[in-house]
């Protein structure tokens, strides 16, 4: 079967994305095309249409990493996965190189992300690895387009709680509760911590409180030193140590690392889960002085995604309060929304509307 997908291709940074045709290849042996019926709209795309960030493949490029949909060919390996419901994961690794044999295919030098090193899911059908992908089980009430999120915000969350090394009775601070911030919130939550969720926007903060957050700061117009004495006043009320803390800078701003950064104590872990191109300036020897420990994390292994499935199963993670389902001929209209931060929730595109 030969198909010709509709694609939302990147042509030139800074420009509308542009709706053409793009012919489907047969699978090669590890490959699987997906009908894509839903695709989570990321920071990440947004840094790569804006020109902030390059990405691998040179353009045109079709964007999006966090797909959903139904297997519809597969390389003789994989015909077993025909028919099924799958979440392609934003990280796409090799399965056999040295880092993905020990559990850190996340990092695996030969990894595939759709629309970053191959075409992705802006698109009516996309042609991916086949090994990692992940079925899914049946989603109850959850629409399953929203399980997109879980290719990206969701996995990464989880990996980062992972990262940290979060135990019961632990304090995290999560420093941006949206988006992926909002996941690392019920992620550490779920998984037995008292979380204080940071950010500037109070009605981020007041979902947070329904999905996990112990405690909320809002650090809009107050200066480091005033939000990490507010920190430190919840973490003694919870009467919880530092080396019991694990902070999570998930804004990916040099103000919001800043504050992460000032947020480390005696033991403390930090995790950046966030990116910005901009620099910022902290004073390192502050891990020295605090026998401290400052994680970076990217994607999350395919190994680890039956987890996450597990915990949005039994309801430890929603979803549905934090996604809502659009058109994706609306794939710019979206963009521009997120530029003006006019975004409340994450927004999937369905290419079937
Ligand atoms: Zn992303
Ligand atoms: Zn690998």
């Amino acid at each position: 079967m030969t198909i010709t997908a509709k694609a939302w291709f990147l042509v030139e940074p800074k420009a509308p994305l542009v709706e053409r045709e793009l012919p489907i290849p047969v699978p090669g042996p590890g490959e699987a095309v997906v009908e894509v019926w839903g695709n989570g709209v990321c920071h990440t795309d947004l840094g790569f249409a804006d020109g902030g960030v390059r990405p691998n493949h040179p353009l045109p490029l079709v964007l999006g990493h966090e797909a959903v949909g139904r297997v519809v060919e597969a390389g003789d390996a994989f015909v077993h996965l025909v028919g099924k419901t799958v979440v392609v994961p934003a990280v796409l690794p090799c399965g056999e190189c040295a880092l993905c044999k020990m559990g850190r295919g996340n990092a695996c030098p030969k990894q595939k992300m759709p629309g970053n090193d191959i075409h992705g899911a802006f698109a009516t059908h996309i042609v991916v690895p086949a090994r990692p992908l992940q079925v899914l089980p049946t989603t109850g009430d959850v629409d399953v387009r929203m399980y997109s999120v879980v290719a990206d915000a969701v996995s990464t969350a989880w990996q980062a709680t992972r990262r940290a090394g979060v135990s019961e009775g632990d304090l995290c601070y999560v420093v941006g509760a949206g988006g992926v911030g909002g996941f690392t919130i019920q992620a550490c939550a779920a998984l037995g911590a008292k979380v204080i969720a940071l950010d500037v926007a109070d009605e981020r903060l007041s979902l947070m409180a329904k999905h996990g957050a112990a405690a909320t700061i809002n650090t809009r117009g107050k200066d480091v030193k005033a939000v990490r004495e507010e920190a430190s006043k919840l973490a003694k009320g919870f009467g919880i140590d530092t080396w019991r803390t694990r902070v999570f800078e998930c804004a990916g701003l040099p103000a919001t690392q800043e504050i992460a950064f000032s947020l480390i104590g005696r033991c403390s872990t930090m995790v950046q889960v966030g990116f910005t191109p901009e620099r910022v300036t902290v004073r390192l020897s502050n891990l020295m002085a605090f026998d401290a420990t400052v994680h970076g994390t990217w994607g999350c292994p395919p190994e680890q995604y039956p987890e996450v499935l597990k915990l949005i199963a039994e309801g430890k993670i929603a979803l549905a309060p934090f996604c809502e389902v659009r058109p994706m001929r609306e794939v710019n209209a979206v963009l521009d929304a997120m530029r003006a931060h006019a975004l409340t929730r994450r927004v999937t595109l369905d290419p079937r509307l």
